[in-house]
């Protein structure tokens, strides 16, 4: 008997980065000359010292199941790391690490949410937030600002009776937009007013370009510690996507929860992976802020080489690696998807349409690439665009 997919997998999309990344690697394999600024994957590799503490673990012997939620020197290098640079404490026990942030959401999500719960997602938003929200029942609701910045009263009307969750992703992704002191202090009062959990997403806190500084909205609105659970990840700070180490942080009793659920669904993350993560997060080298300011030189070339295409608007990111731009003045937002498209088949260059993050008119560009390889594929870019014809 032939596979009928079920309901569960019928409501919800498969990932959309992943798909036109995958597509984008086929054709480089086929030999195609292919800029690919699909993926939102660090180009540099994990730093030496970090993959050498892994291989020590490995051949130490530590090659056996942890405790699910990690080792114990794990979750306290974790709740150290944030606690110092979040300026809050954090305990261990209120750690659970996981096989990337990816599933510590999922995990989240599972435990929280009841059917028909709504969750408040600010556009754009990252493609995996509304689909995880459906596979556990509950309502995605799109927030989509007015202006470029999401306003504390667009939030407040957008609650309802049935809200359960806000979904706070600073620096975001895909946009790079990263909130301001008083901007996150007004979505606390509105959040704490409102007695709404909050999701703060900060995979990408290490990466805030100056002059803005890293600030937690548990730091300007500690009374949200108790509905609030921080997810993190080393994959985009640390350069180690593949090593698939992430975690959640919040209250001991959702925790407690998202480790019950772990305990049957996958055990604990690798234990490879996380002694290479102790090493990562407890280091004296700043890795982190040397690939944020990789990344911030290369974010001045991607802006120059977008602003001189005419008809792009490029909002200067202000973290992450992401530059999410509109084309609706060239192309039609109901048309920038093929125009992607095309882009990859016949120009070579991988872009996201933004229609996988709620803003059809987008596309976003991650510049995990070497300069001169953001050069050209701009160029070719600024070549699409010219040739286009709908
Ligand atoms: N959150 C955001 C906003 C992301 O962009 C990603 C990865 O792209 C993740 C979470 C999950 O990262 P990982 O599962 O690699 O830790």
């Amino acid at each position: 008997m032939t596979y009928t997919p079920n309901s569960l997998v019928k409501s919800f999309n498969e990932s959309a980065t992943l798909t036109i990344g995958a597509r984008a690697k086929k054709l480089a394999s086929e030999g195609k000359s292919i800029i690919n600024f699909g993926l939102g994957e660090p180009d540099f590799k994990t730093p030496d010292a970090i993959s050498k503490a892994g291989y020590d673990a490995a051949l130490g012997g530590a090659t056996k199941y942890t405790a699910v939620p990690g080792t114990p020197e794990l979750r306290s290098t974790i709740a150290k790391r944030l606690t110092e640079d979040y300026g809050v404490s954090f305990l261990p026990e209120e750690v659970c690490a996981a096989n990337g942030g990816k599933q510590s959401i999922f995990h989240l999500f599972q435990v929280l949410l009841e059917p028909g719960d709504e969750v408040i997602i600010p556009s754009p938003y990252w493609t995996s937030f509304p689909e995880m929200v459906k596979m556990v029942g509950g309502v995605p609701k799109i927030l989509s600002p007015k202006g470029p910045r999401l306003k504390a009263r667009e939030l407040s009307e957008a609650i309802t009776p049935r809200t359960k969750l806000f979904i706070l992703n600073s620096p975001s992704n895909p946009s790079g937009l990263y909130f301001l002191e008083d901007e996150l202090k007004s979505f606390a009062d509105v959040l704490h007013e409102n007695k709404i959990w909050v999701m703060s997403d900060d995979t990408y806190y290490a990466l805030v370009y100056a002059p803005q500084r890293w600030t937690s909205i548990l730091k300007l609105k500690p009374e949200l510690r108790e509905r609030t659970c921080v997810i993190g990840s080393s994959s985009k700070s640390y350069a180690m996507t593949g090593w698939r180490l992430g975690w959640a942080v919040g209250p001991k009793p959702l925790v407690d929860a998202m480790i019950k659920v772990q305990g049957q669904v996958t055990s604990s993350p690798s234990s490879v992976s996380q002694a290479a993560v102790v090493a990562a997060l407890t280091s004296e080298n700043h890795w982190a802020a040397e690939f944020r300011d990789r990344y911030s030189k290369r974010r001045k070339v991607v802006l120059e080489a977008l602003r001189a295409i005419p008809g792009i608007q490029v909002p200067e990111p202000e973290g992450a690696f992401y530059a999410f731009f509109d084309l609706g003045q060239r192309i039609p937002a109901d048309k920038v998807t093929s125009f992607c498209g095309d882009l990859l088949e016949n120009y070579g260059v991988c872009l996201i349409p933004g229609e996988a993050f709620g803003c059809p008119s987008f596309a976003r560009l991650s510049y995990c690439l070497d300069e001169d390889q953001i050069i050209e594929g701009v160029k070719r870019l600024g070549k699409a665009i010219a040739e286009w014809r709908a």
